[in-house]
């Protein structure tokens, strides 16, 4: 089968590999119909994540239709059409039950190499699924791919960010960084009662796709966003900041806007860089600072009603679709900020 794999810094290619058989009686093979290009898989295109090995196929952002199960399987047969989560957790233990997947026993994420979990990505024609119960979900009829596959990471994470923020009717907020979590935040907003929402961003197509979902977009190489939210509000500044850019800059802006007793969200991952912060500061101010992973297993459900009832629609955000031998080339021009959200298409949805 053709898959997309790292083999080092800069280096990703579409190549034949072999396709993935059951291994436990919890697992399906699904053939891919859709897969998404995320800002974390740059991550890997940079080298930033260790122990991804040579070949290592990549990606965690997929939807596809079930080609095999394994004898445990009870939620689905073959040919269901489901959408992953970015990751594997068991639904059982007291992690999961209290919500914290991220900490189960089980937990693997796809497509990050061996300190992630040691499991194959979803950037291909076909993938295993362990605790397939619990990982995938039923895509409802009448939906399709593109509408639901953010479900499983972007839009849950723009949700737990949202929901984690704690913010209430009519609050203001900034959303620091415009590419596509920033923009699902953006879109999500409303949901959950902001009020005045600013978008930062450097990049012009971002900052009019923001105004275009109701934001205040500020360009920080033409405007000081500090400066500006503060005359604007009245000195009040923001009840909540989200940085989901994940670099310096971003983290600086960020913490530059909040209230005292505000919080800043942190969703971008700032991986390769220490960024200072002054205890004292955050203790005068009583600044929360809130660090999120996305939680999709906590939020897909209520993600699918609102999406099928169309009160969110991330199919706005893909600027490009694209074969998957087109990967290599997708890479490159994400990382060149010249897409913001690829999707492949590799095979008909069942
Ligand atoms: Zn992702
Ligand atoms: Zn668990």
């Amino acid at each position: 089968m053709l898959a997309v794999t790292s083999h080092g810094p800069q280096d990703v290619r579409v190549e034949e590999v072999d396709k993935p058989k059951l291994q436990e009686s919890t697992d399906a093979i699904v053939r891919v119909t859709t897969t998404a290009l995320c800002g974390t898989d740059m991550h890997i295109y940079h080298g930033k994540i260790p122990n991804v090995p040579a070949g290592w196929i990549v990606g965690h952002e997929f939807c596809g239709v079930i080609e095999d199960i394994g004898d445990s399987i009870t939620e689905f047969e073959i040919g269901d059409r489901v959408v992953s989560s970015m990751y594997v957790a068991c639904g059982r233990c007291p992690a999961c039950v209290s919500g914290d997947h991220r900490r189960c026993a089980k937990f693997q994420m796809f497509g990050m190499g061996v300190a992630f979990g040691n499991l194959p990505g979803g950037q291909a024609e076909y993938v295993r699924v362990p605790l397939a119960d619990m990982t995938l979900r039923g895509i409802p009829d009448g939906l399709s791919d593109e509408s639901t596959i953010f479900t499983g990471d972007i839009l849950a994470t723009a949700f737990t960010a949202l929901r984690q923020s704690g913010i209430v009717e009519g609050d203001t907020i900034a959303i620091v960084g415009a590419g596509p979590v920033g923009q699902l935040i953006a879109m999500c907003a409303p949901i959950f009662g902001a009020g005045q929402t600013y978008v930062i961003d450097v990049v012009p197509e971002r900052l009019e796709e923001a105004a275009r979902l109701g934001a205040i977009p500020i360009n920080p190489k033409e405007q000081n966003p500090r400066k500006l939210i503060k005359d604007q509000t009245a000195g009040l500044m923001c009840d909540a900041v989200f940085e989901a850019a994940g670099n310096v800059p971003a983290m600086e802006t960020a913490f530059s806007l909040p209230r005292a007793n505000g919080s800043v969200v942190l969703v971008g991952m700032l991986v390769d860089e220490p960024f200072p912060l002054s205890a004292g500061d955050l203790w005068l101010r009583n600044t929360r600072v809130i660090p999120i992973l996305g939680a999709p297993f906590s939020h897909r459900d209520e993600l699918l009603k609102l999406i099928a009832s169309g009160r969110i629609d991330a199919t706005a955000l893909i600027t490009d679709r694209l074969p998957l031998s087109a990967a290599s080339a997708a890479y490159a021009a994400f990382d060149r900020k010249e897409l913001q959200k690829a999707v492949f298409q590799v095979g008909e949805a069942g």
